[in-house]
């Protein structure tokens, strides 16, 4: 990170001397020493936090190296201080391929406005943590934030909803192979329903279907079926005609009995019982016969 507020230990550089200066070594960490501190018995130098720590897990204040009673017996060392954020050191980021070089108290500055290899939020606000120099790639073309628009659809949204299944399973333009056997047509979904009317693999129904051929078919061989059936639609066409002329024969034909004898009489005629269809009206005709 760029700052180290709370770092514990020394400074953990590499210098550009090679070698962490002696001088300004803290004698619990060999760190160089952060916030360093002189101690009035032995001149040794320590890490303000390498000194705390110390206190703690040994319960008393005393110094690490000779054991003297250390309550207020150590100094803030400026002197120490100033030195130590002189040093030369290279950029944390050199692995990366920063070629910064600079003193200890510029780092921070470097490294939180300058630095391209420094990590850093997402511009964005989408939470990544990116290189400097890569930001610009990552919110083009990987920022889950950024407006895209649908490859397919050419809508625009979030990258994160357009590439998501969320868009991709209703996207009117989204390429679907046609769900019939053996079809490979792929095609946007919004021509799907379009595609199923005349699709060849299509299973669908013989056109005379309404004459009692049950047979289905993929589409593609419907033709075939017609033709190779002719001989059995013309049987069902032949059976749907006999069915037909049955119900017209089938249709009530009275015939008025002692007729002249009722009629001389000036009597009633009855019919037997009849229906207007199959399940209709139960009827009776009644006829007066009246002399005229
Ligand atoms: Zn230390
Ligand atoms: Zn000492
Ligand atoms: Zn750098
Ligand atoms: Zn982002
Ligand atoms: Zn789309
Ligand atoms: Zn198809
Ligand atoms: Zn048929």
């Amino acid at each position: 990170m760029a700052t180290e507020v709370g770092a514990q230990g020394g400074y953990r550089y590499t210098f550009t001397d090679g070698e962490t200066s002696q001088e300004y070594q803290c004698h619990i960490c060999t760190l160089v020493a952060r916030d360093p501190q002189q101690v009035t018995c032995c001149g040794k130098i320590y890490c303000k936090s390498c000194l705390e720590s110390s206190k703690k897990k040994r319960q008393k204040l005393t110094c690490p190296d000779c054991n003297k009673q250390l309550t207020g017996k150590y100094f803030e060392d400026m002197r120490a201080e100033q030195g130590i954020k002189s040093l030369e050191i290279y950029c944390t980021n050199t692995d990366s391929g920063c070629q910064w070089m600079g003193a200890i108290k510029d780092i921070d500055t470097h490294l939180s406005i300058s630095c391209p290899y420094q990590q850093v939020p997402c511009t964005n606000g989408c939470g990544a943590m990116v290189q400097r120099i890569e930001m610009e790639a990552h919110v083009t073309d990987d920022c889950q934030r950024s407006l895209v628009k649908c490859q397919h659809c050419q809508r625009e949204g979030s990258r994160q909803l357009m590439t998501s299944n969320n868009h991709l399973n209703k996207c009117p333009n989204y390429p679907v192979r046609c769900n019939n056997d053996e079809c490979e047509e792929v095609i946007p979904r919004r021509l799907q329903a379009a595609h199923h009317m005349t699709c060849p693999k299509a299973i669908v129904a013989c056109e005379y279907s309404n004459i009692g051929c049950n047979r289905k078919m993929k589409r593609e061989e419907k033709e075939e079926h017609s033709r190779e059936s002719v001989e059995e639609h013309l049987q069902l066409a032949v059976r749907k005609i006999e069915k037909l002329e049955l119900k017209t024969i089938n249709s009530k034909v009275f015939r008025l009995t002692e007729f002249l004898q009722k009629k001389t009489q000036n009597k009633f005629w009855n019919s037997s019982d009849f229906y207007t269809s199959p399940r209709g009206y139960r009827m009776r005709l009644r006829n007066h016969l009246s002399k005229s």
